[in-house]
């Protein structure tokens, strides 16, 4: 099956406001893409991005989103706020959160079933560590992750996103071969089979130091569906090659 390809910048916690404008118009410049082009830039952030990428077919999302709908917690986003904001996606279950904020596999799954409830994408990251990897433990991690999930989401689990992202690969500049990287897409996809029809028109993307350089190699691969992007996404330049690459 063909699938169209998506390419999601992480902007994670960068950006400026002087930034952010050469970069969303760098991006917006390079139009016409054949694939579909998101940014994910910081919360204070998204309301110009939702102004500068209006109309533009571009589209745009949030980092993270709380499980609750509203209430007495200080510092959380809700999906319904993002929704407000014309997000299209909300990432959910990056590894930094999943380190850095002790994120439950049990917690991911309840920030993107609040997601989807609120009609906004999540894009749900599964990855093993450097230490899982060597002991042999990368399909059953990712299982469990992807697996909590689909639990959650039952019914709706064909429309998610899902991002394999091998936290070993984050930021460090080390890439997973294009067949490390298919290899463990396949089992994604093949979990995803047995779990919903929608499974062969889901987008699976990549993610970890994606780079212009690699990024066709990747997208060659039969259940590689384009990219999540970290810091390649914070040059314009570099994002909009890696969109090419995707084309
Ligand atoms: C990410 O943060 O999702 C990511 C993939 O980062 P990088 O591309 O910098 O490895």
């Amino acid at each position: 099956m063909t699938r169209r390809k998506l390419v999601v910048g992480n902007w994670k916690m960068h950006g400026s406001r002087s930034a952010n404008a050469p970069l969303l118009s760098g991006i917006l410049e390079s139009r016409p893409y054949t694939c579909d082009v998101a940014v994910c830039p910081p919360f204070p952030y998204l309301s110009e991005a939702a102004v500068a990428l209006a109309s533009s077919g571009l589209r745009w999302g949030g980092q993270d989103c709380s499980v609750h709908e509203q209430g007495a917690y200080t510092g959380e986003v809700s999906a319904r706020m993002l929704a407000e904001f014309g997000c299209r996606y909300v990432i959910v279950g990056h590894s930094e959160r999943r380190a850095l904020h002790a994120e439950s596999d049990g917690l991911v799954a309840e920030k993107a079933k609040a997601a989807l409830a609120h009609g906004v994408t999540p894009i749900v990251c599964v990855g093993e560590t450097l230490a899982e990897r060597e002991s042999g433990q990368t399909e059953s991690v990712v299982k469990r992750q992807l697996s909590a999930v689909i639990h959650a989401l039952a019914h709706c689990a064909g429309e998610m996103v899902v991002a394999y992202e091998p936290v070993w690969a984050i930021g460090t500049g080390k890439t997973a071969t294009p067949e490390q990287a298919q290899e463990v897409h396949a089992v994604l996809r093949a979990q995803l089979r047995a779990a919903t029809p929608r499974a062969d028109a889901m987008t699976l993307l990549y993610g970890g130091s994606v780079k212009p350089e690699n990024a066709k190699s990747l997208f060659a691969q039969a259940d590689i569906d384009g990219a999540l992007v970290g810091g390649a996404a914070l040059k314009a330049d570099d994002f909009v090659a890696i969109c090419r690459a995707a084309g």
